[in-house]
């Protein structure tokens, strides 16, 4: 080769090798630049036949990837791909560097390729894949005579090399896509949701399945995904770390909760991008939720239970004294659920209770304040921003029972008795404020039940003292009851001028705590159910008592005996009666049991069957305290009581009230008619029992004749001598 010649040829070879490296920077496919490449290099060099193949996956055999041929060679297609391609070439693997085969000389596991093939000359080059010879680049010459110059074959390792590289940049981004198809694969099938915005771009990267199933993501979605993070999220600042934050979100269309993870981080291009995860954690809520349900609520009747009253009461206590406004806390106790539950079965109790909790949360002002403690024991509590409501609110809760509630298609009455108390005037902590209610509702109870009273500290001295009451009654109830002594007070026939009999009214003698009257402990016992001991010991001894004055020849002394309601609804009152009669004789005309008249509307059938069962026992029973209850004169009639008495409050207005004076002779009027006998109690003046004669009253009560007094003083006063005529 002369000096031309060889110049010409680096010409050439240099050309060729910047067209080959040119290559480097085109985004073509891996099989479409290494067809380019051959063809360079075949044009350049005048070879035949140059290939690429690649190893099987069974490292026997190749694969023919792409080929370039000359005018004057031919494919060897067929050769490495076809039938035979195993016998072409045997141990393949081998080759791990650039080998250089000139005429006759032999490459080893070759043999079958060069006999099946006209190739005389070749030069192979292995192209590594992750450190692995996994191709081969044969670059092939059929001339019998054709010699590899030095300049050849450095050019061809400059290509090599250069191919080598294509591929190596080739298969990272290929295995990168490939491992982040995976990857989009794995995440699609992912339960959990995952987007991935670009920070900057605001437009989704990648959003799979469950996401794109639970959220319309579309491009103006996008943005607002970005708002919901720029809103709830990102904050000012942080911008630039990468971070991790959760937060809940409840999807209102979908009605699932989500637990957005939200995390900020490098995208596989570079990007910056936010990455969110979605995880559906609705049954987790609900179970959350129902556990807080079940922690917070009184399963009977779904108001909230105390413990969430009072942290209810916490902060309303704070708002309140913030605001400088005041809120209030009602405490309810009904006033004779014991009965209901005890003669009605805990089923009607039950349902009264889920009646008046639905009555109470439907007035407005107080949905969402009403908690029952437990037992018949609710509380409301009215926040300061509700307080403009009060009055109406008291009203509404007062109205609320003052109305019958309908028990399975019968009618009911059930009243409460409520004390109520101000925040923060009368305190900030939650304990004692619930205290002073429950006081104020106590004061209630002691002053005849069926009313509210607002806390003042005087009701709170009287109510310390409850607490010694029920230690006392319990004790004293346990020891026999003698503490309880039947004082009896004179009932006059005063047309006669005779004392007819007594009504018993019970006292109690307590060595710590001194005499009590009954408005003293009488309620007390009633709603600890103690009334029915006291009751049972007071009605055994007046029997004997009557026993004791028919044996001595007063056989036509009367007794009259406080029933309380507690006993009355008791299932065996009517056995009871029924064994006193028998255990002592005497004749059961003479004892007259006095039944409230609030009483016969809780359950009127109920009533007139005990009554009429009592009334066969040859007992009279006696309306006690009318007028001032529910009752009306039909009722009376139904019921046919041998005796109405009429309460105090008409005697004291009798003289100035045109409306108590005519109630009075009517009831003496139409008394007959009805078939009972009246007796008005309370009569305090000569002028009221003078009065009282003229509008045709006989039977009379009351300190002017006497007050109540222990049995013996009465018999001596009263039962002494004949007739026990009055002086
Ligand atoms: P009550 O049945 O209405 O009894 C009449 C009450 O009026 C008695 O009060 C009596 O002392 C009082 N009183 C009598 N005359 C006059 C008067 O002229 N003026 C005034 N202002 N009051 C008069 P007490 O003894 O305090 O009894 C209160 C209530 O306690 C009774 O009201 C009765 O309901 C109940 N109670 C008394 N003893 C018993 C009992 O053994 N069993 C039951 N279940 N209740 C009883
Ligand atoms: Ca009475």
């Amino acid at each position: 080769m002369g000096r031309e010649e060889l110049l010409q040829d680096e010409l050439n070879r240099n050309r060729a090798t910047i067209e080959i490296v040119k290559l480097l920077g085109t985004d073509e496919g891996f099989e479409t630049i290494v067809s380019e490449a051959f063809r360079i290099m075949g044009e350049y060099l005048g070879v035949t036949n140059i290939h690429l193949l690649k190893l099987k996956s069974d490292r026997k055999g190749f694969a023919l990837i792409t080929e370039w041929v000359s005018e004057k060679g031919v494919s060897v297609a067929d050769v490495v791909s076809g039938e035979n391609s195993l016998t072409c070439c045997d141990d393949c693997c081998a080759i791990d560097s650039m080998r250089i085969i000139n005429p006759g000389e032999i490459l080893e596991g070759f043999e079958g390729f060069f006999s099946m093939t006209d190739v005389k000359a070749c030069i192979v080059i292995p192209l590594q894949i992750n450190g692995v010879s996994e191709m081969i680049i044969n670059v092939c010459h059929n001339a019998d005579d054709y010699k590899w110059s030095e300049s050849a074959i450095q050019f061809l390792s400059a290509a090599g090399q250069i191919i080598q590289s294509i591929l190596s940049r080739r298969l990272s981004k290929n295995s990168m896509i490939r491992s982040f198809a995976a990857l989009k694969e794995i995440i699609d099938n992912s339960t959990n949701g995952v987007i991935v915005l670009d920070k900057d771009n605001k437009e989704i990267l990648l959003a799979n399945r469950v996401m794109q199933d639970h959220f319309e993501l579309t491009g103006e979605n996008a943005s607002k995904w970005y708002e919901f993070y720029d809103e709830n999220i990102r904050r000012p600042g942080l911008e630039e770390s990468l971070f991790e934050q959760v937060i809940e979100y409840y999807s209102q269309s979908y009605k699932i909760w989500f637990e957005l993870t939200f995390r900020e981080l490098v995208w596989v291009d570079g990007r910056k991008v936010i990455l969110c995860i979605a995880k559906d954690v609705t049954a987790q809520k609900k179970y959350q939720e129902k556990i807080e349900q079940q922690a917070n609520n009184d399963f009977l009747t779904g108001l909230y239970n105390r413990m969430r009253c009072e942290a209810d009461i916490a902060v309303a206590v704070r708002d309140a004294e913030r605001s400088r406004g005041t809120g209030l806390i009602m405490f309810i106790d009904l006033d004779d659920f014991k009965n209901i539950n005890d003669v009605l079965g805990h089923r009607f109790g039950d349902l009264l209770l889920q009646k008046i909790a639905k009555g109470l949360t439907d007035i407005d002002g107080i949905q969402n304040s009403c908690y029952r403690l437990g037992g018949d024991e609710f509380i409301v509590l009215v926040t300061y921003d509700q307080y403009i409501k009060v009055n109406s609110i008291l009203a509404s809760v007062v109205k609320l029972f003052n109305t019958p509630w309908d028990l399975e298609g019968t009618e009911y009455y059930s009243t409460m008795s409520m004390g109520v108390v101000r925040f923060p005037e009368e305190g900030w902590d939650v304990n004692e404020l619930i205290k002073k209610a429950d006081i104020a509702m106590y004061g209630a109870k002691r002053n005849g039940k069926n009313q509210y009273q607002f806390y003042n500290s005087g009701t709170e001295v009287s109510t310390l003292k409850r607490l010694d009451i029920e230690r006392n009654m319990r004790k004293a109830v346990s020891a026999g009851c003698e503490e309880f002594l039947p004082y009896v007070q004179p009932i006059i026939n005063i047309d006669t001028k005779e004392c007819i009999g007594g009504e018993v009214l019970v006292r109690w003698d307590n060595p710590e705590m001194g005499f009590l009257m009954p408005g003293e402990f009488l309620p007390l016992a009633e709603s600890l159910g103690l009334i029915v001991d006291i009751g049972d010991k007071i009605l055994n001894n007046t029997c004997k008592t009557l026993e004791k004055w028919e044996r001595k020849g007063r056989n036509n002394v009367v007794m009259h005996v406080n029933l309380s309601s507690v006993q009355m609804l008791q299932n065996n009152i009517v056995d009871k009666v029924e064994k006193c009669i028998s255990k002592y004789k005497f004749n059961p005309g003479n004892l007259v049991l006095e039944i409230r008249e609030n009483l016969t509307l809780h359950d009127i059938e109920r009533v007139r069957r005990i009554v009429r069962d009592l009334k066969a026992l040859g007992v009279k029973i006696a309306l006690d305290d009318f007028g001032t209850g529910y009752s009306s004169l039909s009722y009376v009639k139904d019921m046919a009581f041998d005796i109405i008495k009429v309460g105090q409050s008409f005697v004291q207005d009798i003289v100035d009230s045109e409306y108590a004076k005519t109630f009075v002779r009517f009831i003496a009027e139409i008394s007959e008619t009805i078939n009972a006998g009246v007796c008005i109690e309370g009569v305090e003046t000569s002028e009221q029992c003078d009065l009282l004669e003229k509008l045709g009253i006989s039977v009379i009560q009351g300190y002017y004749f006497g007050h109540p007094m222990p049995i013996k003083e009465f018999e001596k006063r009263f039962l002494k001598c004949d007739g026990c005529k009055i002086l």
